[in-house]
C-alpha cells in the first residue's frame, strides 16, 4: 500500500503528537505512526508536569522569572555540555508553545507556585514556579476513542483512582488525619463507583494520563491521521533528503511519502536491551517504559547518517523503583518520587549504611547509589512514618499492612537487628539508625543535610518541627522495602539543531528529517534540574519542528 501526505511522524508521545497538532494546524496534512496498539507512550504513565520557565500563566501565580537566569541554570546544570543554541531554542519557544496549545487545543495546563527546582540553591534556581501540569480531563471527551489511550501505571493509582500530583495527593495521604481530606477522598471514591458503573472504567484522567487524552483529543479534532500497530521501519531518502518511510501495519508494508518530511518520536531506548548494556553503569535495570520504546528513533536516524552523542555521564533519567508483585508471578514497578523525602524515612545500601539525602531528587539519589557501587538499596522506617505516609506501594492508614507482608514487598522486624536480619542487610544497620536517631531528635542531619533545600522540603511534612523531612525511627514494628535502578526516560539520543531538525556528523540538518521528545539528545547534559525537564523540551522541540515543516520559522 502507498499513502501521499505532507509529515510523517513516528510515535504517539508528546513528542510526536505535539509536533503532528503543530503541523496540522499549519495546515499540512499529518500521519502519526504509532507502533503500539495504544497511543500516548510513557507520557501517558506520566506525572503530566513541563518544566518552563518564563511560562505565561508564572505572572498571575506571582513569579518573577527571567530568561537570563533560565539560562544560568541549565549553564549550571549542563556545564561543559550546554547547547546554548537549543537551550535558547527551548527557553525562548516554550512560553510560546504553552500560549499555542492553551489557546488552539484541548491541551490545558495549571501552574504551580511551590513546585521547586531540583537544586533551588543552585545559581539561576527557584524555590517554585517554572513547572506547569496537564490540567485533569475527562475521558469522556475522547468518546469510545477513550479505549484508545494507554492506561496509567496501575502501581500509581489508588483502587483505580489515577491522583493528581499536588491538592489532590496531598488529600489523600491524609485523608486520615484531615476531615476535610476524607470528604474529598469519599467524592473522588464514589465519582470512581460511578464512572466504572457506566464506563467499565474510570473517565477522571490526571497527570500524563491526561496530557496524552488532550493531546490524543486535539490530534483527532485537528484531523491528523492516526496509524495504530504500525512501526515505522526504515527512511526513504530522495537524494540526501529524507522524503518518506517504510512501515508495517499488521504485517502489511506501507511505503509513506512524506513531502515536507518525517519527525522521529519514538520515545528513546529504556527497552533497548544492547544499547541500556553498553551505555549504563550498571546491568540490573528495571525500566516503567512501554515496551514498544526499543530505541528505533535513534536506529532510523542513524541509518541515514544521523548522529548520536552518547557520551553523556548519566545517560537516562533515574528513578528508584521497587518491584510490586501483582500475582502469578507478574511484577509491575513502583517509582519512589516522595516517600524517600518523609521524617522517619532513610535509605541504605545492603552494608546497612546511609549513602544520600534521601529528599534529594530521583535522578540525584541513583547516581548516588551507583556511585557506592551498589545496584539496590532499601528504604527503611518506623511504625509511626509507615502509617502516617505509607512507603512506596504500601498506602497510609487505615489501609492494611498485611497484604504487602504476605506478599514479600514489605520486610518487618520488631526492632532494627530483626529487620537487618530479615532483609539481608548487615547488622551496622543498628549503628546507622543509632546515629540517625541521636541527631533527628534535633531535626538536624549532620551526615546527608535531609531537608536542607526547599526542594527536599516540599515533599516533606509540615507538621513535623523543626525539620518537615527529619525524624528519628523508634516506634516499632520496623519496616524496609527494596528500591532497584530505573528510569523515567533516556537522554543520549540524536543530535538536533534548535529547529529539531537531526544533524550529520559535520552537524549540518539532514533536510527532511527532525527529532522529537527522547529520541533527541537531552538539552540537560545528564541532569536533571526541576520537575517536567523531559516533557518540557519534548512539547516544545516538538512544536518547533512542526513549525520548521510548515515554514513558518
Ligand atoms: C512514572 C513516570 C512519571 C514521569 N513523570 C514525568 C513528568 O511529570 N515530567 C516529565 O517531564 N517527564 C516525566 N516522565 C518522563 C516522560 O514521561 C518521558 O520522558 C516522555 O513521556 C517521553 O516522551 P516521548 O514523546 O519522547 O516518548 P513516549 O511518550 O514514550 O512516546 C513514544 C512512542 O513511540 C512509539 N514508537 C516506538 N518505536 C516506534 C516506531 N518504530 N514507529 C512508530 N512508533 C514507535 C512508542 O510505542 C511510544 O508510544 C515520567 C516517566 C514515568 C515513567
Amino acid at each position: 500500500m502507498r499513502f501521499d501526505c505532507d509529515v510523517l511522524v513516528a510515535g504517539s508521545g508528546a513528542g510526536g503528537l505535539a509536533a503532528a497538532i503543530t503541523a496540522r494546524k499549519a495546515g499540512l496534512e499529518v500521519v502519526v505512526a504509532e507502533k503500539e496498539p495504544l497511543y500516548g507512550g510513557t507520557t501517558a504513565l506520566s506525572g503530566g508536569w513541563l518544566w518552563i520557565p518564563n511560562h505565561p500563566m508564572q505572572r498571575s501565580i506571582g513569579i518573577a522569572d527571567s530568561l537570563q537566569d533560565a539560562a544560568t541554570y541549565l549553564l549550571h546544570e549542563a556545564g561543559e555540555r550546554y547547547d546554548a543554541e537549543r537551550v535558547n531554542a527551548f527557553l525562548t519557544a516554550g512560553p510560546q508553545m504553552v500560549e499555542f496549545f492553551m489557546r488552539q487545543t484541548a491541551v490545558q495546563f495549571d501552574p504551580s507556585a511551590t513546585f521547586p527546582d531540583y537544586h533551588p540553591d543552585a545559581p539561576g534556581g527557584r524555590p517554585g514556579g517554572r513547572s506547569i501540569v496537564a490540567r485533569a480531563y475527562d475521558g469522556r471527551s475522547l468518546g469510545k476513542k477513550l479505549a484508545w489511550l494507554r492506561r496509567p501505571l496501575p502501581e500509581l493509582t489508588v483502587f483505580g483512582i489515577m491522583i493528581g500530583s499536588g491538592a489532590e495527593l496531598v488529600h489523600f495521604m491524609r485523608w486520615s488525619r484531615s476531615p476535610r481530606s476524607a470528604l474529598f477522598v469519599a467524592r473522588r471514591l464514589l465519582g470512581h463507583g460511578a464512572a466504572t458503573l457506566f464506563h467499565g472504567r474510570g473517565v477522571r484522567l490526571t497527570n500524563g494520563n491526561a496530557l496524552a487524552g488532550r493531546l490524543l483529543k486535539s490530534a483527532l479534532d485537528a484531523g491528523v491521521e492516526l496509524w495504530n500497530r504500525c512501526a515505522v521501519k526504515e527512511l526513504v531518502r530522495q537524494g540526501n533528503v529524507v522524503a518518506g518511510a517504510v512501515l508495517e501495519r499488521d504485517g502489511h508494508e506501507v511505503r509513506v511519502r512524506a513531502r515536507k518530511g518525517v519527525v522521529l518520536a519514538c520515545g528513546g531506548f529504556p527497552r533497548d536491551g544492547e544499547r541500556m548494556k553498553r551505555l549504563f553503569p550498571h546491568q540490573e535495570h528495571f525500566s516503567p517504559a512501554p515496551p514498544g520504546n526499543t530505541g528505533d528513533g535513534l536506529r532510523l536516524a542513524q541509518a541515514v547518517g544521523g548522529k548520536l552523542d552518547e557520551s553523556l555521564p548519566n545517560a537516562a533519567a533515574w528513578v528508584p523503583v521497587s518491584r510490586v508483585p501483582r500475582g502469578g508471578g507478574a511484577w509491575g514497578l513502583f517509582p519512589h518520587f516522595i516517600d524517600r523525602a518523609k521524617p522517619g524515612v532513610i535509605a541504605v545500601t545492603r552494608k546497612g549504611v546511609r549513602f544520600v539525602n534521601e529528599g534529594n531528587s530521583y535522578h540525584d539519589f541513583v547516581q548516588a547509589l551507583l556511585q557506592t557501587g551498589e545496584t539496590h538499596a532499601w528504604l527503611v522506617t518506623d511504625h509511626r512514618a509507615i502509617r502516617a505516609y505509607g512507603l512506596g506501594f504500601v498506602k497510609p492508614r487505615p489501609l492494611p499492612l498485611g497484604p504487602h507482608l504476605k506478599s514479600g514487598y514489605l520486610l518487618r522486624g520488631d526492632n532494627i537487628g530483626e529487620l537487618a536480619h530479615t532483609a539481608q542487610i548487615d547488622p551496622a544497620l543498628e549503628a546507622t539508625v543509632r546515629r540517625h536517631n541521636e541527631h533527628a531528635k534535633s531535626g538536624s542531619d549532620l551526615d546527608f543535610s535531609k531537608g536542607s533545600n526547599a526542594y527536599n522540603r516540599f515533599y516533606g511534612d509540615p507538621d513535623i518541627k523543626p525539620n518537615p523531612c527529619v525524624a528519628p525511627l523508634v516506634q516499632p514494628p520496623f519496616y524496609a522495602v527494596r528500591v532497584e535502578i530505573g528510569d523515567l526516560g533516556t537522554y543520549a539520543g540524536i543530535l538536533t539543531n534548535g529547529h529539531a531538525q537531526v544533524l550529520d556528523e559535520h552537524k549540518r540538518p539532514i533536510p527532511g528529517l527532525y527529532a522529537a521528545g527522547n529520541d533527541a539528545l537531552s538539552i540537560m547534559g545528564g541532569n536533571y534540574p526541576g520537575p517536567g525537564i523531559t516533557l518540557g523540551p519534548a512539547m516544545t522541540f516538538g512544536w518547533l519542528a512542526g513549525r520548521h515543516l510548515a515554514g513558518e520559522t
